[in-house]
């Protein structure tokens, strides 16, 4: 196959203990998924059907990155997430389907342009430009439901240099993640090779240049990322 000048490379997340890739096919992310912080967000968390949005495939960072602060805003936010990366296509799929179509998890970061998003939510416009943006979603190593089961309860956590700024447990999710899954797959095709950013607790905050971000969630992995 020829093209008219070079594809732009596969995006790819290492897998732990393989030395073969995932191969990124779309990423997509639920919001205000944990209670606490939608109410910091000052919304209602009932739990109605799960909001999402997506960023681009090629926005993951691996772990161990120098991370340029992004341009376009002045208030850059950390999210701490549990991401499950799909291995099997999904369509209208049960809990069950959809937990069965679970690669591996990992830990992820939706970095945030919050000034941007405040924007869009008061003028009723879409949230990309606040979080779809370059390298805004830096993710561990993928880590095999084979070696690490399913992530359904464990510590998820957030340290800006070494001081504790998120911290909940997975169980704490509104969704669990098949359900996320489920409901995704209803307005999606989900294809192997897709990311599931499964939403952040409470605790989020600004990022500065020179912070050293320190994520892990227990089973999982630690994410470590420095903001340059
Ligand atoms: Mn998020």
């Amino acid at each position: 196959m020829q093209y008219v000048f070079p594809a732009p490379p596969q995006p790819r997340v290492g897998v732990a203990g393989r030395t073969e890739w995932f191969p990124v096919h779309r990423i997509y992310c639920v919001g205000q998924n944990y209670a606490a912080h939608a109410r910091e967000m000052g919304t209602d968390p009932r739990r109605e059907a799960p909001c999402f949005f997506t960023k681009p495939a090629d926005a993951v960072v691996p772990n161990g990155s120098e991370l340029p602060y992004p341009p376009a805003t002045h208030n850059l936010h950390h999210e701490v997430e549990l991401v499950a990366a799909i291995g099997s296509a999904l369509r209208d799929a049960s809990s069950q389907e959809a937990r069965s179509a679970i690669f591996g998890y990992a830990v992820g970061l939706d970095l945030t342009r919050r000034d941007l998003q405040s924007r869009a939510r008061q003028l009723g416009r879409p949230w990309d430009t606040s979080k779809a943006l370059d390298r805004g979603a830096p993710i561990t190593d993928i880590h095999p439901v084979e070696t690490v089961g399913h992530v359904t309860a464990g510590a998820i956590w957030l340290e800006v240099n070494g001081e504790p700024r998120q911290s909940a447990d997975v169980s704490d999710m509104i969704w669990s993640v098949p359900e996320v899954i489920a409901e995704l797959s209803c307005l999606f095709e989900l294809l192997a090779g897709d990311l599931i950013f499964t939403g952040t607790p409470a605790g989020v905050g600004p990022l500065e240049p020179g912070d050293r971000v320190e994520a892990g969630i227990d089973g999982v992995d630690v994410l470590r990322i420095v903001v340059v």
